[in-house]
């Protein structure tokens, strides 16, 4: 017992480090933009250029925060669930179109795979999300003139939806370590994201019954596989 309390303090612990360190890198630009801002007089065009700028920072605060709050809500069984039904192949269509023009400014080819319409019981909104984290990780983490397929099929049981990307891969050991809050493979190509996209996901596919697997290879490219029962 002694053990397990160790461990969740422990847990609290990384959790504090954690979110410290996200926020106070966007605190300390802001801190470092508005005390260099308030040295001497400048044109009001600079004083734009430098809100502008902060408006950025905060927004990255912002982020930060509304993720945690989903994720301390979820935690405490506190989210709303909606049961419809979803067609989830409408959805992925609807999440192509929306990231079709990013993905082709970046001279990446997205494509889309669909056997017609299959329903499961969701909520749509959450599974938007969750379709949405995966589509813009897959555009983050691609580089230029990479390829994207979109899927959904379905068997007897699930519908299974696939996003594959011949983008950076994920290094084998590291793997077991995405779903987990704030982790990150590599902070420097993250693409200003945080590490709690991927919690996020985990717990709306989990919230519908369903699971998320991940197949890499290393500088070949991802594909993570969505199942949920139909
Ligand atoms: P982030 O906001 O950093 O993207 P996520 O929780 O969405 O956080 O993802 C966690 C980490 O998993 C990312 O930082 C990245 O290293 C890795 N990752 C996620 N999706 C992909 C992908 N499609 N290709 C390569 N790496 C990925």
């Amino acid at each position: 017992m002694i053990s397990r309390l160790e461990d969740s303090f422990r847990q609290i612990q990384d959790f504090s480090d954690n979110v410290s360190h996200e926020l106070r890198i966007p605190l300390s630009i802001l801190r470092g933009q508005t005390e260099l801002s308030l040295k001497r007089p400048r044109s009001a065009d600079e004083y734009k250029r430098i809100l502008r700028s902060n408006l950025e920072e905060i927004i990255r605060m912002e982020e930060i925060v509304e993720k945690l709050l989903f994720l301390s809500k979820a935690d405490r069984g506190e989210i709303e669930i909606n049961r419809y039904d979803v067609d989830i192949s409408a959805l992925l269509r609807g999440t192509y179109e929306q990231f079709n023009f990013q993905a082709r400014e970046k001279k990446i080819d997205i494509k889309l795979k669909l056997n017609g319409p299959i329903s499961v019981r969701g909520d749509d909104v959450l599974l938007s999300q969750l379709l949405l984290n995966l589509v813009q990780n897959a555009i983050t983490y691609t580089p230029k003139g990479g390829e994207i397929l979109l899927s959904a099929c379905r068997n007897d049981t699930e519908a299974i939806i696939s996003i594959a990307d011949t983008g950076s891969g994920i290094p084998e050991e590291e793997i077991s370590h995405i779903f987990d809050k704030f982790y990150q493979v590599d902070k420097s190509r993250s693409g200003g994201g945080h590490g709690l996209g991927l919690s996020i996901c985990k717990w709306i596919a989990e919230a519908h019954q369903g699971r998320i697997t991940v197949k890499s290879s290393l500088g070949a490219g991802s594909e993570f596989t969505l199942y949920l029962p139909v």
